[in-house]
């Protein structure tokens, strides 16, 4: 298990799916991680995406997106203080469980988080953490549309 390739020795996700994009993956193609957002990155595997393989071992999880460059975050038209900026944020499903389902296992299992979004209709979950240098916050939200 190479730890170049691999976030942890678990094995459950490779570095390069924290840089995608479905609708723009030119643009997510010229994006690469500093040090700070391997940091982060890797805490958030090591606080909620291996626990959720673990827990789920069928359930792939499929990352949408995390790290973002400005001239992505723009295109998708994200917020301008979009935790995504700074690879400190995740939007990700898990294959065959419903976004709510993670949504409560993640309540259930006291997953830190900054902001958890639930988008039932669009089939996916935005994870943001409390990093150094952002307030802090603890919000957590089903999205009705
Ligand atoms: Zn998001």
């Amino acid at each position: 298990m190479s730890l170049e390739i691999y976030v942890t020795a678990n094995g459950f996700y490779k570095w390069s799916e924290f840089t995608v994009s479905r609708q723009f993956p030119e643009m997510a193609a010229l994006m690469s991680l500093s040090e700070l957002e391997r940091w982060q990155i890797r805490q958030w595997v090591q606080m909620c995406g291996d626990p959720l393989r673990l827990a789920h071992p069928d359930n792939q999880v499929i990352i949408h997106s995390c790290k973002r460059s400005p001239e992505l975050n723009a295109a998708v038209k994200g917020s301008k203080s979009s935790q995504h900026l700074n690879a400190s944020a995740v939007d990700f499903e898990m294959l065959n469980k419903t976004p709510e389902y993670v949504f409560c296992w993640m309540m259930d299992h006291y997953i830190p988080y900054r902001q958890l979004i639930c988008y039932p209709k669009h089939g996916f979950i935005h994870h943001g953490w409390n990093v150094p240098g952002k307030s802090y916050k603890r919000q957590s939200i089903i999205k009705g549309d």
